[in-house]
């Protein structure tokens, strides 16, 4: 199963009051995450360019609740984003569309990917583990 890495900020509330912390998460379809109502800055995936076979991060950077609607346990709501990037070995434009589903409230799993642009989605081996070693550094991100 393909893996999207996820950057953004959650409110997290103690008795010194409410305020926005930092997150990484990995979504892999199977794991499930809790985030409380999360603000997500940047989504990353990973992508071989159909033209060359060049593996590329495509990254999105807008990703807003697009829809909303009721279920047995309340809202599902679908955040989404169109994904960009260009091949570094070739230059051609690749384009993915990214369908974050949030059921129930503040639960994340499921996720869908239509590569719109040439491009297949992949996943690298033990990048998670890469990319936590490299937060590790920065102690005050939240690694989910
Ligand atoms: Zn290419």
């Amino acid at each position: 199963m393909v893996e999207l890495y996820i950057l953004g900020k959650i409110r997290e509330s103690d008795v010194e009051g409410d305020r926005l912390e930092q997150f990484f998460v990995v979504l892999d379809g199977n794991r499930q995450v809790c985030l409380p109502d999360p603000k997500f800055d940047e989504v990353y995936l990973p992508v071989v360019c159909s033209n060359c076979g060049t593996l590329n991060l495509l990254i999105g950077q807008d990703i807003e609740c697009v829809s909303s609607h009721e279920r047995e346990m309340g809202p599902e709501r679908i955040h989404s984003d169109t994904l960009y990037g260009k091949c570094v070995n070739c230059g051609a434009e690749m384009e993915a569309k990214v369908d974050i589903y949030e059921y129930p409230l503040n639960t994340f799993q499921h996720f869908e990917i239509d590569e719109e642009q040439n491009c297949k989605a992949v996943k690298i081996g033990n990048f998670r583990e890469f990319i936590q070693a490299l937060m590790s550094m920065k102690p005050e991100i939240l690694i989910v």
